[in-house]
């Protein structure tokens, strides 16, 4: 349903877009409402008293309603800010003021670290404590856990309203009672439910909401952060400089009105623009049908999925607890790989930690494969998922991830001769790594983090008289990781050491010698920068 509306589904009619949590597609009344600001109305906002400025002012106003509107407020309490991000990272600076040492700060087990890292800074500056609210085997909160740990020591909680990697809802108006109930604020990550679900700020009973224009058919850097406006008024900004001040002497300043007080600077007004436009046409749909077919694709999804065998589903599997987000495991192959298959038969997935280490951690993964639908999204494409997975269960290793892209076009060409003698090097590699293991004698080490999919590789050499005399290496990954680090390990043995220090990126890709994705370049790498690591740290670990 709607693809129609949305150009690039119409352009890729193939393209089935599985990756509306990273960022969903735009409609063209969106496109049009950019095009049409910067053709006719373009204007800085506040300080012209030209006519077109004046016309922008209104339009940037206009769209702060719109927001507020969709999400039950009023306009002076919604502030705009380029996403999530921002705005999480605006509340916890100004709430971070106004903390003292031994104050708590409670997360939860499955945030993102949009929400996890601004309060870790918080909390080290200020020596607070902060904790997680662990999650049930059913991947919902422990809300037992959580009545525990929301206590006198609480002012701030901090929760996703809906995890972006378990699809998992959370019970925000039961967390926002527990933070009341002891005098702390709640603050909620809205970013993967603003999108799926009609919010009303004021029944979920939160104090700040932050969510993202571009999850939601909206533009890129256009974000919001809501706030009660008895809170906002009582907190000072963080960010300084114009548009946001009433009068400015030589040592002093002070605060213009909300929302403007925390604009700073020349706003994203165009992006603005494009919100609002993005909001009338979630509303043209209505935020109630949204979620009505957001279940519906769900139980279709979550029934299919789970008679696949050899998949696992990470995240609950009842579908009044969760939207259309799954994340699953395939036995026995890398997240990558499988997001690289799927891709080859036209379908986008993610594949990685989302941006969720922490949780990736408690769940005991490196990461995940994660097909995200949004409205537009069918239950045909759901089947082309399906059918993709089986063939990948059925297919050997040897279909996986390895071909030619032309990626402007989105088709996938055939390798080469030549190329099809390095793909099975390189799988050859792959499922016999050479010098995996952890030399006796060692005399440099490194260990380093691929930050795509959180893929772990220590590296062992023994460097003796300038050379390389023995290499080895530990960890998992990916068959371009895995591969990479196998060839790479055998090219640099008996090598002079100023010889290996001058191997580049290249060097990989000839070793590997197929065509990669730009996205697995960090895996080809990971390899590299453990070889680099260790003979610039000499012995570790
Ligand atoms: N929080 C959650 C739950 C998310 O899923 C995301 C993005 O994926 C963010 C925060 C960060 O959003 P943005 O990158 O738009 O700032």
């Amino acid at each position: 349903m709607n693809k129609e509306d949305f150009p690039l589904l119409h352009e890729h009619p193939n393209l089935v877009y599985l990756d509306n949590s990273a960022t969903t597609q735009k409609p063209l009344s969106v496109i049009n409402a950019l095009v049409d600001f910067y053709k006719n109305t373009n204007s800085n906002v506040h300080r012209g008293i030209h006519f077109l400025s004046q016309k922008a002012t209104m339009e940037y106003q206009k769209a702060h309603e719109a927001v507020a509107d969709f999400i039950g407020a009023e306009a002076e309490e919604i502030v705009f800010t380029s996403g999530t991000t921002q705005s999480l990272n605006l509340i916890a600076r100004m709430l971070g003021r106004k903390l003292r040492e031994d104050d708590e700060i409670v997360l939860t087990e499955m945030e993102h670290h949009s929400n996890i890292i601004p309060w870790q800074q918080i909390a080290k500056e200020k020596k607070c404590g902060l904790k997680y609210i662990p999650l049930t085997s059913g991947y919902t909160l422990d809300m037992k856990e959580a009545r525990q740990m929301i206590n006198s020591k609480t002012r701030i909680v901090a929760v996703t309203h809906v995890s972006n990697v378990l699809g998992t809802i959370n019970p925000v108006r039961e967390l926002a009672s527990l933070a009341h109930d002891v005098g702390a604020l709640l603050i909620v990550d809205g970013a993967q439910s603003a999108p799926h679900l009609k919010i009303n700020v004021k029944d979920l009973g939160c104090d700040f909401f932050a969510f993202s224009g571009h999850k939601m058919c909206g533009p890129t850097g256009i974000g919001v952060l809501y706030g009660k406006k008895g809170l906002l008024q009582n907190l000072d900004p963080v960010e300084f400089g114009g548009g946001m001040i009433k009068e400015v002497t030589k040592w002093h300043a002070t605060w213009a009105d909300l929302p403007a007080k925390f604009e700073a600077g020349t706003p994203n007004i165009a992006g603005a623009v494009g919100l609002r436009a993005a909001i009338d046409y979630l509303n043209n749909i209505g935020m109630e049908k949204i979620q009505e077919q957001g279940r519906e694709l769900m139980a279709y999804a979550l029934q299919k999925l789970s008679l696949l065998p050899k998949v696992r589903i990470i995240g609950p599997v009842i579908a009044n607890e969760r939207i259309p987000v799954f994340s699953f495991t395939v036995d026995k192959m890398h997240p990558h790989d499988v997001g690289d298959f799927l891709d080859k038969h036209n379908i986008a997935v993610r594949a990685g930690h989302h941006c969720a280490m922490p949780l990736m951690k408690t769940l005991g993964i490196n990461g995940t494969v994660r097909a995200s639908f949004y409205f537009y999204n069918t239950l045909e494409d759901v089947d082309k998922l399906i059918s993709a997975l089986h063939n990948l269960l059925n297919s050997k290793m040897e279909n996986v991830s390895l071909r030619n892209v032309d990626k402007n076009q989105i088709v996938f060409g055939e390798l080469t001769e030549k190329q099809e003698i390095y793909k099975e090097n390189v799988l050859d590699h792959y499922k016999e790594p050479r010098n995996k293991g952890i030399l006796k004698e060692y005399t440099h080490s490194c260990r380093e983090v691929n930050p795509v999919c959180g893929d772990v590789v220590t590296l062992y050499l023994n460097v003796e008289n300038e050379k390389i005399q023995n290499v080895s290496f530990m960890g998992n990954g990916c068959v371009i990781s895995q591969a990479s680090l196998s060839l790479l390990t055998e090219e640099m043995k008996g090598k002079p050491v100023q010889m290996v220090q001058n191997f580049t990126l290249n060097k990989i890709f000839s070793l590997l010698g197929i065509p990669i994705s730009h996205t697995r370049y960090t895996c080809a790498f990971l390899s590299l920068k453990a070889v680099h690591g260790a003979l610039k740290n000499g012995l570790r670990n």
